[in-house]
């Protein structure tokens, strides 16, 4: 088998109050034996540095360094994040791949600079203090055997950084312990394929592993610095072959020409790298693709030559509670896509469970 996708920053920058936490000590010594040879510690908790010439070289400098920081009381907070969990835990912010759909295009404010937090125990603190409440699965009929879902994903891809922290590890130990009880799921979802290390973990069933994929037309143009697809549907297997309760997310999905056969072969590979484990759970998430004015002006600022489509006249708008707007496709396509994915999905991987669709 060939190496696994890892990413390797050109700087590690960490501020002086995150080189203060004892986790801290563990994330130096994992950049260091990553390779990176530029490791700073820095007189104070500004970053600085970060902006280049142009917004290209602003972008790049920004996705190639790592900095450790001290989650703010902000981040502290569990978020509502529905539909996909009851609450949301950061365990990092950013990320150091290339989708030109990013979905952090619209969230991160400034250079895209994936920030790893050094206060683990502050953020997941989070975790006791939500068990038994919030909306999405908690005590609901349709997905309450989840039990109290924290999605460990909403703002970085973990998996990618785990090399470099060892967060996810440590969350995953955590939850299968039962150091929180016994009534909860964590639940991330990756482009990476990096398992390896999450494989002999005493996980306990309570960490959902899902696999971000798509149409291999969708992923080859759009998804630079990930994991190739039949990497990360290895990384599935491995998983699920290890006890995980396992996923897919499919998103961003798109009616991008002959898009029936594009995700029929998506569904039949999956269907193949699973066709042999015993007793999997198999989640699917669908999601479609969106956007809005910010995310598409940074998505252009980012990806200036993209042939990504983020065209308002091809879109009907949807109105958020609070006034904001996103461009979604149409309602016939809508339809089409999701009568599609949800006779395919029960004829292509019988036994599989679709959460929602968006
Ligand atoms: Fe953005 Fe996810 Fe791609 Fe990372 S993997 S660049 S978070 S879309």
């Amino acid at each position: 088998m060939t190496a696994p996708r890892l990413w390797v920053p050109k700087r590690v920058l960490i501020t002086r109050s995150a080189a203060e936490q004892p986790f801290a000590s563990q994330l130096i010594g994992r950049a260091e034996r990553a390779g990176v040879e530029d490791i700073r510690l820095l007189p104070n908790d500004r970053l600085v540095g970060l902006r280049g010439e142009s917004e290209r070289e602003t972008y790049a400098l920004a996705k190639s360094t790592l900095a450790v920081v001290v989650a703010p009381p902000s981040a502290l907070k569990p978020q509502p994040i529905p539909p996909s969990a009851d609450w949301r835990i950061d365990l990092a912010k950013g990320c150091p791949a290339h989708c030109q759909y990013c979905y952090l295009a619209g969230s991160l404010g400034g250079p895209p600079v994936t920030r790893v937090y050094a206060n683990l125990d502050d953020v997941l603190a989070g975790i006791p203090s939500h068990l038994g409440r919030g909306t999405v699965t908690t005590g609901t009929d349709e997905r309450g055997g989840e039990g109290t879902t924290f999605e460990l994903s909403c703002y970085t891809d973990p998996l990618g950084l785990e090399h470099l922290t060892g967060s996810l590890a440590e969350a995953i130990t955590r939850a299968g312990r039962g150091d929180w009880g016994h009534d909860l799921q964590l639940r991330f979802t990756t482009k990476f394929d990096a398992v390896e290390p999450l494989l002999g973990l005493a996980h306990g069933g309570r960490t959902r592993v899902r696999c971000s994929v798509n149409a291999d037309t969708v992923s080859d143009r759009f998804e630079g610095g990930t994991a190739r697809l039949p990497r990360r549907l290895d990384a599935l297997r491995l998983m699920a072959l290890a006890g995980y309760p396992v996923g897919l997310t499919i998103a961003p999905i798109m009616p991008v020409d002959d898009w029936r056969a594009a995700y029929g072969r998506l569904l039949d590979d999956v269907a193949a790298a699973l066709h042999d484990v015993p007793d999997v759970d198999l989640s699917v998430e669908l999601i479609t693709h969106r956007f809005t004015p910010s995310s598409k002006q940074t998505l252009l600022d980012w990806y200036p030559r993209t042939r990504l489509e983020m065209d308002e006249d091809l879109r009907t708008q949807k109105r958020s509670k609070f006034g904001g707007v996103k461009h979604v496709y149409p309602r016939e396509v809508m339809r089409e896509l999701r009568t599609w994915f949800e006779a395919e999905i029960p004829a292509r991987l019988p036994g599989a469970r679709i959460l929602y669709w968006t």
